[in-house]
């Protein structure tokens, strides 16, 4: 879950129940300013590249979690990461961890919310255990620049300068989403099924970096570092767009079905396919692959696109795949498209 609801979930502290109500109704107002101003992509943004912070600790000690059973399941995530990802990768999650504070808050769930994770503060407020691992993920890919007031989460980068209402950073969908990838992956556990969209589009990008270019870009924090990979191919406002794309869908939670959201996944879409022909098209320019070889690659990608979308519960159709992704065969010049039509005349 996003770090904006830190405040609120101060305020529940404080105040309890009876004053949840009020920055509940200033949550969901300020949602529709960051509708308007994320799907106005041109506004936004320099994304900052991550400060490089030394690593702190080498043991593992947990002093600030008190609770047993959270201390536990820390030990657990921590003997996952250690095994499966490079040191270099974890200096995020050695420096965050042993200052890393757990609780308990039950009356989250008011504002809809299994867990939260506060980058400023670097702690963990859960209502439903499940949410545990999704949330130490945050942790482990989390860092915060005093010096530049960016706060760095996977793939979510946030100036802590701006206003809380009108800027709520970029990148949130697609850190939401391939969270979710790593927390099914390495614990089994699907958390936020209102991730859903999101963690499907993470995939298809992963496909297209790399399983370990990925993750490891993703717990250093690294958004830069994906955009640079994703400019071997793309122009960055290109890029940009795509990004912000996502964070439109995941910021949209308007019960009806809308234009906005069907374009919004239609140009994701056609981002991903794009990229995915041009990297095979670089293959088979470099010799790498044969021409069979970039067709059946090229066809089993397109194939993992559904046309039908879920959104917010509402189902968008995208009847038109196939011939957009013709459109880009033929745009990027793909081997093979022009001698078929050639031939066929
Ligand atoms: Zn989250």
């Amino acid at each position: 879950m996003g770090s904006e609801l830190h405040e609120i979930i101060k305020l529940i502290d404080l105040f309890g129940i009876y004053f949840v109500v009020v920055p509940y109704l200033a949550n969901r107002f300020g949602h529709y300013f960051r509708i308007k101003k994320i799907y106005n992509h041109k506004k936004i943004i320099k994304v900052s590249v991550p400060p490089k912070y030394k690593k702190k600790y080498d043991n593992i000690e947990l002093n600030k979690i008190n609770n047993k059973t959270f201390k536990e399941v820390a030990l657990e995530f921590s003997k996952v990461l250690i095994e499966h990802f490079p040191e270099e990768a974890l200096t995020n999650f050695y420096n965050n961890l042993n200052e890393l504070t757990i609780k308990n808050n039950k009356l989250i769930v008011l504002i809809g919310a299994g867990g939260c994770y506060a980058p400023l503060n670097n702690s963990i407020t859960i209502s439903d255990f499940d949410a545990i691992y999704h949330e130490l993920f945050h942790m482990a890919s989390r860092l915060y620049s005093k010096v530049d007031g960016v706060s760095y989460v996977g793939f979510k980068q946030r100036s802590t300068k701006l206003s809380k209402i009108t800027y709520n950073g970029i990148g949130t969908g697609l850190n939401e989403g391939y969270t979710e990838v790593l927390t099914y992956r390495y614990f089994k556990s699907k958390t936020y099924s209102s991730y859903e969209f999101e963690t499907d589009i993470a995939r298809k990008l992963e496909t297209i970096i790399g399983t370990d270019k990925m993750t490891e870009l993703y717990l250093k924090g690294d958004l830069s570092g994906l955009i640079n990979e994703l400019k071997k191919y793309m122009p960055e406002d290109e890029i940009i767009k795509f990004i912000t794309r996502i964070d439109l869908i995941n910021a949209y939670e308007i019960k009806h079905k809308s234009i906005i959201v069907r374009e919004s996944i239609f140009d994701i879409y056609e981002f991903l396919l794009k990229v995915n022909a041009l990297k095979l098209k670089k293959q088979y320019d470099e010799g790498l692959i044969d021409i069979s070889t970039f067709k059946n690659l090229s066809n089993d990608y397109l194939k993992t696109f559904e046309d039908r979308v879920y959104v917010s519960l509402n189902e968008y159709e995208l009847k038109n795949i196939k011939e957009m992704y013709e459109i880009i065969l033929k745009d990027i010049n793909a081997p093979g498209y022009i001698e078929n039509h050639s031939n066929s005349k």
